[in-house]
């Protein structure tokens, strides 16, 4: 069974659960229904079209920011496996994380820093900035407000949550 992203009254990405949660919250008119896949649920006495994306009918105040790390794997995915340089899309093990601010002039590890790049840019950039290597960023490299993303196999629920996952 996959995964559900719900939003918050106001559209701002909430968390993420289950199939089976999302379909209580819906039963329940907690939630309504934003994005649904083709298939369909089935039980006895219902059907329902598998969610994707629910909205909650009721405002939920979010105390913090959640923090994500940052990882290879969450860095690939939030750069689609493309190099962020070229454009291209290599096999995965081709694929490096790059410092845009390099590491030896005090560039840190964070979401705004790193971006995926080819082995090929990555030796072009070396140690020097973007400016300096004469090399544009395909996109300003931002954080993710769910790395749960990228744990999702289905290009349908990749497609129908990607409106709503970035700030
Ligand atoms: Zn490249």
């Amino acid at each position: 069974m996959g995964e559900v992203l719900v939003l918050n009254a106001t559209y701002e990405p909430l968390s993420v659960v289950s199939v089976k949660r999302a379909v209580v919250l819906l039963l329940k008119e907690k939630a309504e229904l934003v994005e649904a896949a083709e298939a369909r649920l089935r039980s006895e006495n219902l059907t329902l079209p598998v969610p994707l994306v629910i909205r909650l009918v009721y405002f939920v105040k979010i105390p913090r920011r959640i923090s994500l790390p940052v990882t290879r794997r969450g860095v690939l995915s939030r750069d689609n496996y493309t190099c962020q340089y070229c454009g291209i899309m290599p096999h995965r093990k081709a694929l490096t994380v790059d410092h845009v601010l390099p590491r030896s002039r005090g560039g840190k590890t964070t979401w705004e820093n790193v971006v995926t790049a080819c082995e090929k840019c990555n030796g072009k950039k070396g140690s020097r900035t973007p400016a300096e290597a004469n090399m544009v960023l395909r996109e300003q490299p931002r954080r993710p407000r769910y790395i749960a993303i990228a744990a999702l196999s289905s290009i349908e629920a990749r497609q129908a949550w990607s409106k709503y996952m970035w700030d």
